[in-house]
């Protein structure tokens, strides 16, 4: 901005200076050249008149007796009447005698009519001094007239007499005028021309270089796809802000801002809509936000912004609203796209540093992503020991399965029509150093975020295989597949091994998937589905309808299962008929697709009833059992078997 005014300003400086000196030189060339082209017309006119004066002496040689008697021949007359018609330019041609008396007046253009008998100064002149006189008679700038008195004198030089020509050249010297009259134009300009040249060239170079300069430090400094600062001018500027003087009651602000899912949104929506999102984020940042506020793009999908000198009420309500727009989908190209973003602040206490600030809030946007809320996550002194205790989770999980903190549960699947167990499906079960249980929705992101989940989930599967080899043939098993397990190129041949080791059919192996592992779409991923199918393994797709675009993966891979997100139970129980709506077109959509329908979370008859009615194949949920360890749920399969299948 300030840049750009400057280059302005010496534009308009250097154009000012051009005006009045093209001026000037305008001015001075013009005034210059007029007095040259004057000095040559008169100069080239004596000349002539010279010349003339001579000419007619030697023609007339009768002008002696003219100039000394006055005596004028009839012959004489008419010659010179004759001749002189033709001689260009001449006006009047006079004849005096030696003391001044006027012998002979020949005027062309009846020019003096009164005063010709009045002697002209130019004779008196040339009397007084005897030499010949040239006078200027110019009447106004466009003409050039002349009178010239030439002595008439003998071979002895004894004068008898004076010539006087009065002579117009204004034709010629306007001829010579025009000539040079472009010269009047064409000089000045070119001479502006020659300094405007190379002055401009030289401003709009200088003012290129400093747009490159200006715009090399401002990509230095921004983040090229939002124009935000980059977490280098972030820092800097917020340590700036630090070294402020304190003010009574305000402290310095943060929020932090993670997309959700980010990788997700990509894979699903293209990566030009996921920019799009991002350049939303940061205008809905930019416009909500005061000016004074500090925005950065700090990586991929995290942004910050830190409020200089804040109230906590100002903080909260900043973040609650950027919160409200954020929630709301946005448009691109005509389509509406929703993204979430997950938040977390904090508010500086008056020794905090930028650093100690940032991590706090950092606290506060894990916990925000770790528990899914799209509320904003504020930092507390009891969310740093949450830091602690994930912490404690990790080294938990770190030898889980060779101290027995990791077990495996199983939790009926059943028949809808027949409401017997088809299969299980195998949840892991971690218990802490004390002896109480670490929920999976606790643990398993955790294992995910630090790659346990590798090792644990292959734990898991060998566990529950061993424990599944001696349920009867026909009941299956599911496992969950995480999406690094997924990406983990030995997955298919661990898979064949403990099928191999365990003796175990692998037509009964079932391995479920969430949408987010096939949002990666990569040639992996798909190769590893393949050769899983190729096994003779189903596959089912999991907590369907939670994620961005379950339907058009499910159309894009050839999965054997869709497993009903319990969401879908809770979430629309307010509403039946609605409810009932979107599970008969899932269900029915499924069924299309020749997919082997399962709903989870089914905890009331109403439901069953419901989700039987809808023609839904499997049911899983707490009405039935909750998940359970090995022996009981053996217990249950024996039970199960003994008991008579419900007649459709
Ligand atoms: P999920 O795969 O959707 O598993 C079903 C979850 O729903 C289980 O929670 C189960 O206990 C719960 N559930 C089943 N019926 C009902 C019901 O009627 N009402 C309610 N409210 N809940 C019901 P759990 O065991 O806590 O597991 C949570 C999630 O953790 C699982 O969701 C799965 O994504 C993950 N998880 C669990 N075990 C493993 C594992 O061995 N490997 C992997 N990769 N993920 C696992
Ligand atoms: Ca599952
Ligand atoms: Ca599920």
């Amino acid at each position: 901005m300030l840049k750009t005014t400057k280059t302005t300003r010496s534009f308009a400086l250097a154009a000012l200076v051009s005006i009045v000196l093209v001026g000037i030189i305008l001015t001075g060339t013009r005034s210059s050249l007029d007095r040259t082209i004057n000095a040559a017309i008169a100069s080239e006119s004596l000349t002539h008149v010279r010349h003339l004066t001579r000419q007619i002496q030697e023609s007339f040689p009768e002008l002696d007796r003219i100039a000394r008697d006055g005596l004028v021949k009839v012959e004489t007359r008419r010659r010179l009447q004759q001749q002189l018609v033709f001689a260009s330019g001449l006006v009047q041609l006079k004849v005096y005698s030696a003391d001044g008396l006027l012998r002979y007046v020949h005027d062309q253009k009846r020019w003096l009519a009164d005063g010709s008998q009045r002697s002209s100064e130019a004779l008196q002149d040339s009397r007084a001094s005897g030499h010949e006189v040239y006078k200027r008679l110019d009447a106004d700038p466009g003409t050039v007239l002349i009178r010239a008195v030439e002595p008439l004198a003998t071979e002895t030089q004894k004068r008898f007499g004076y010539l006087e020509i009065t002579f117009d050249h204004s034709d010629n010297g306007n001829i010579f005028r025009d000539g040079f009259r472009w010269m009047i134009f064409a000089l000045p300009l070119l001479m502006a021309l020659a300094y405007l040249g190379p002055t401009l060239g030289w401003l709009y170079l200088k003012s290129r270089n400093q747009r490159a300069e200006a715009r090399l430090r401002h990509m230095a400094r921004r983040d090229s796809l939002t124009g935000l600062m980059n977490r280098a001018t972030f820092t800097a500027e917020a340590e700036a802000a630090f070294a402020e003087p304190p003010r009574p009651l305000h402290n310095h602000g943060i929020i932090l801002i993670d997309v959700d899912q980010f990788r997700g949104f990509n894979a699903a929506h293209g990566h030009e809509l996921g920019d799009a999102y991002l350049q939303h984020l940061a205008e809905t940042l930019r416009s909500h936000l005061r000016k004074e506020d500090l925005i950065a793009r700090l990586g991929g999908d995290e942004f910050a912004a830190l409020l200089p000198h804040v109230l906590p009420d100002e903080l909260q309500s900043a973040a609650n609203r950027l919160r409200a727009e954020l929630r709301r989908p946005f448009q691109h190209e005509g389509k509406a796209v929703a993204g979430r973003a997950r938040i977390g602040t904090c508010l500086a206490t008056p020794n905090d540093t930028l650093d100690e600030l940032l991590k706090s809030a950092d606290i506060a946007l894990t916990h925000a992503k770790r528990n899914g809320t799209d509320q904003v996550v504020a930092f507390t002194e009891g969310l740093d020991s949450c830091r602690g205790r994930c912490e404690q989770i990790e080294s938990t999980l770190r030898y889980a399965w060779d101290t027995g903190r990791a077990h495996m549960v199983y939790q009926p699947v059943i028949d809808a029509k027949t409401q017997k167990i088809k299969g299980f499906e195998a949840l892991m079960r971690l218990t802490s150093e004390d002896g109480t249980p670490i929920s999976p929705a606790e643990f398993i992101p955790i294992a995910e975020q630090t790659g346990q989940i590798c090792d644990l989930g292959r734990r898991a599967m060998e566990e529950a295989m061993r424990v599944a080899r001696d349920w009867p043939e026909d009941v299956f098993l599911a496992i969950n597949l995480s999406p690094a397990q997924f990406r983990d190129e030995s997955l298919v041949e661990e898979v064949r091994w403990l099928i191999d080791s365990l003796d175990f059919p692998a037509h009964r192996l079932e391995f479920e998937i969430t949408e987010g592992l096939l949002l990666e779409e990569d040639a992996r991923v798909q190769s590893q589905f393949k050769a899983l199918k190729a096994m003779g393994i189903s596959m089912a797709m999991d907590d369907f309808g939670t994620g961005f675009s379950s339907l058009s993966y499910l159309l894009a891979h050839d999965f054997d299962k869709l497993k009903i997100d319990r969401s879908f139970l809770t979430g629309l129980a307010d509403d039946v008929t609605r409810q009932r709506k979107v599970l008969k077109s899932i269900i029915d959509l499924g069924q299309q697709l020749g997919l082997v329908i399962t709903t989870e979370g089914v905890e009331t008859t109403d439901q069953i009833d419901l989700l039987t009615h809808l023609g839904c194949d499997l049911l899983q949920g707490f009405y039935f059992s909750k998940p359970l360890p090995e022996e009981d749920a053996h217990a249950l399969l024996l039970d199960d078997r003994d008991s008579p299948a419900l007649q459709a």
